[in-house]
């Protein structure tokens, strides 16, 4: 039998079919069918031929093909086995460009798999995507770059700027480590099943210099306090961790609310409050 190459696979609903394979909705499963839109967001990730690529959740292949044709090396994390013969076929045709770990991304060891530097991208579970972006922002692991789909609300969550209705505490973490841009927007048609809600793709780089590990972890517990309580003044939002004066060290306006406080000015808060511990 002769092995087929990326240019002539099967498409991803024959593939689908023949291998029995319909989408749990336990999995947060919501495959992306059309290869123009995986190549798009493989060409938002802007990576190519000698980039190594964490996927998390491969699912059927299609992100994962578009992300090989760039020439690059591809590390994928699937959580559901019933996908990995499937995309056994697709590492045979990706000429040892890809690598199948079988897992849950959530207790992955991204630096160990990634044996170097590596971007990341994803078409992310809706169930933990939140929860893996946190976990790659304040973890050991710095990726090059993270091209992320998310739902459209989370998305507009992390690029948000102070003043907008969705900015928080994703916003803040988010943009204290890296540039966040959302790049794509996607109906909820796009995908198969079809989610409740459109989804929209997030491009993160990380900053340079890297932040401070204990700023950004008296960043979490600021951020915590302030949008736990976001329509009180900071002064009693921020209360347990010294409210007034915490922000007057700061040189923040302690009568202000957490929605109208930059990230510059959360970071003040936070360097004062680890003064202050
Ligand atoms: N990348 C595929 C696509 O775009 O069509 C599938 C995306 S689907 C939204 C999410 C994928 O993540 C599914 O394949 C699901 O099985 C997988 N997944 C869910 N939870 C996971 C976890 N904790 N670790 C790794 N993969 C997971």
């Amino acid at each position: 039998m002769t092995i087929p190459s990326l240019a002539n696979l099967p498409p991803l609903r024959e593939a689908l079919e023949r291998h029995g394979l319909l989408a749990r909705k336990s999995f947060g499963q919501h495959f992306l069918l059309d290869l123009n839109i995986t190549r798009k967001i493989a060409r938002m990730a802007q990576v190519g031929e000698g980039d190594t690529v964490i996927e998390v959740g491969p699912g059927p292949g299609g992100l994962t093909r578009a992300l090989l044709e760039t020439g690059a090396k591809v590390i994928a994390v699937e959580k559901d086995s019933r996908f990995l013969p499937l995309l056994g076929e697709l590492a045979e045709a990706a000429d040892g460009r890809l690598t199948l770990v079988e897992g849950d991304a959530l207790r992955a060891d991204m630096a160990a798999l990634a044996g170097g530097p590596a971007h990341m991208v994803s078409n992310l579970p809706y169930n933990v995507g939140t929860q893996l972006l946190i976990d790659w922002l304040t973890g050991p692991f710095r990726p090059l770059s993270m091209t992320l789909m998310f739902q459209k609300e989370v998305a507009d969550r992390i690029a948000a700027q102070d003043g907008d209705d969705a900015y928080g505490r994703l916003a803040v973490i988010s943009q204290t480590v890296c540039s966040a841009k959302v790049v794509m927007d996607l109906p909820a048609r796009a995908f198969t099943p079809p989610p409740k809600v459109a989804s929209a793709v997030v491009h993160l780089v990380p900053l340079a210099p890297a932040p401070d590990k204990a700023m950004v972890s008296a960043l979490e517990r600021v951020t915590a306090a302030a949008f736990g309580q976001r329509r009180k003044m900071l002064r009693s939002s921020l209360k347990t961790l010294g409210g007034g004066a915490l922000c007057e060290a700061a040189g923040i306006d302690p009568d202000a609310r957490a929605e109208t406080i930059s990230v510059d000015g959360f970071q003040d808060l936070a360097r004062a409050f680890q003064a202050l511990i």
